[in-house]
């Protein structure tokens, strides 16, 4: 969705709200995002206070197992309408007036997303040996630090 801004910078203390859904092409992004929040004008600032949700699709880098979630990444930027020296991820400029709000929304959630998932900070994996789901079982392959491993190692 494009959102038009120019009365929001002309006016200080003029907003707009927006509350919709888009598609984002992507394995894990298994759900519409929704887009809700506002831009608002704040002493001749404008700012940009919104939320993407969806839900994510993933495996667990441990264990593999599926991991489904809804995932809510805070949009959070300063709205400019030419680019500046000092400028961040925090600062957006805006072309004509017109913010790219989808475009703006994928960028954070790639942004947010991490490289990895797991299914609990606590997962046990899968034994490199047997592949037994560790939270599930205990298996009884030897661990690596069984000293008698030292001595198959020696013998390779
Ligand atoms: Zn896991
Ligand atoms: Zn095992």
């Amino acid at each position: 969705m494009y959102i038009e801004l120019d009365a929001v910078f002309g006016n200080e203390g003029a907003g707009k709200s927006f509350d919709y859904m888009f598609t984002l092409e992507d394995e894990m992004i298994v759900s519409p995002v929704h887009v809700s929040g506002r831009v608002f004008n704040k002493t001749g600032i404008v700012y940009l206070e919104a939320s993407a949700e969806y839900e994510l699709s993933a495996v667990c880098a441990r264990c593999n197992a599926p991991i489904r979630k809804q995932v809510s990444v805070p949009l959070a930027h300063c709205l400019i309408a030419h680019a500046e020296n000092d400028e961040d991820d925090y600062y957006i400029v805006v072309e004509n007036m017109r913010l790219d709000l989808d475009s703006l929304a994928a960028e954070d959630i790639y942004l947010a997303m991490p490289s990895r998932f797991l299914c609990k900070e606590s997962c046990k994996g899968l034994c490199s040996i047997c592949g037994a789901d560790l939270n599930l079982t205990t298996c009884s392959c030897a661990s690596p630090t069984d000293p008698r491993w030292d001595v198959l190692k020696q013998l390779f």
